[in-house]
C-alpha cells in the first residue's frame, strides 16, 4: 500500500510517522506552536525509535514528560489523518491537524483543571 499522504512511498510506521513530508510539515507545526527542542525528522531517518531517543536524551526531570507527551500527540494526530484519508476519504491541511491535535491539548487541561497552557510547554 502507499503512503496516504504522498502516495510515493511504501507505507510503513517510519514514512508515516516521520520521513513523509506530509509529517514532516506536521513536526515542523508543531515545534514552531509548542517552542519544544523537537528534532525535526528527515527524509531518511533510520528508525521511529532512534528519533525519539534522541529527542529525550537532553532532557531532564519534568521536561522529559512533557516532550514525550508531545511527540505522542503529533504521532497519534498523524496515526487519525492517515485513517481518515483513508476509511473517510477526506485529507485535512499539516495546519488543520495540527488544530486538532491543539484542541486535545485543550480538552485535556480542561479534564486535568491544570493552570495553564504554560504548563504543558518545556
Ligand atoms: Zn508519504
Amino acid at each position: 500500500m502507499e503512503c496516504a499522504f504522498c502516495d510515493q512511498e511504501s507505507e510503513t510506521a517510519l514514512h508515516l510517522i516521520l520521513s513523509c513530508c506530509f509529517a514532516r510539515e506536521v513536526w515542523t507545526k508543531v515545534k514552531d506552536w509548542t517552542g519544544l527542542p523537537i528534532i525535526i525528522p528527515s527524509s531518511d531517518e533510520l528508525s521511529v525509535e532512534a528519533w525519539w531517543t534522541r529527542n529525550l536524551k537532553d532532557l531532564n526531570g519534568e521536561r522529559r514528560p512533557r516532550m514525550a507527551g508531545f511527540l505522542m500527540y503529533a504521532a497519534w494526530h498523524l496515526w487519525t489523518e492517515r485513517n481518515r484519508r483513508v476509511f473517510v476519504r477526506k485529507n485535512l491541511l499539516p495546519s488543520q491537524v495540527l488544530s486538532h491535535l491543539k484542541e486535545d491539548v485543550a480538552l485535556r487541561r480542561v479534564a486535568r483543571g491544570s493552570p495553564g497552557f504554560e504548563s504543558e510547554l518545556v
